[in-house]
């Protein structure tokens, strides 16, 4: 049968009391950590909003805001629109487009590095079509 802890309810020493709270504390402050480090993590791998700069092939930079888990999911298949006479566009779902070589994000109204990132799609217009046209 299990016996209560009966050590535990009257120290032996007046100090002794405040060592179990400290342990609680120090037991609390851990629980506490972890769950800010999952929410964070939810938080920078799924739920920020990033501000956007795309570097096209041509030389063209622009702005933009999205989700970084859409981001991350979809920065391969991202044709942004451009002039007709770019002689890097191609033929994108209807509409001239340009690939980027590079994406540069960072979580709006933030200027810490931990909130950056870089992404550079690899994958070619035709890739593209054969891979995501189903
Ligand atoms: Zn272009």
């Amino acid at each position: 049968m299990i016996q209560p802890q009966i050590d535990y309810l009257i120290p032996k020493h007046p100090y002794e009391n405040i060592c179990y709270i400290i342990d609680d504390i120090k037991f609390l402050n851990k629980e506490i950590n972890d769950v800010v480090y999952k929410v964070q993590d939810i938080i920078l791998n799924e739920i920020m909003i990033v501000d956007l700069k795309i570097y096209l092939e041509c030389g063209i930079v622009v702005s933009d805001k999205c989700n970084i888990s859409f981001l991350k999911e979809m920065h391969e298949r991202i044709g942004y629109p451009c002039n007709k006479d770019c002689t890097y566009s191609n033929d994108y779902n209807g509409s001239n487009a340009c690939k980027p070589k590079l994406i540069k994000y960072c979580r709006i109204y933030e200027d810490n590095d931990k909130y950056k990132g870089e992404l550079k799609p690899s994958i070619t217009f035709e890739e593209i079509k054969k891979i995501y046209s189903d």
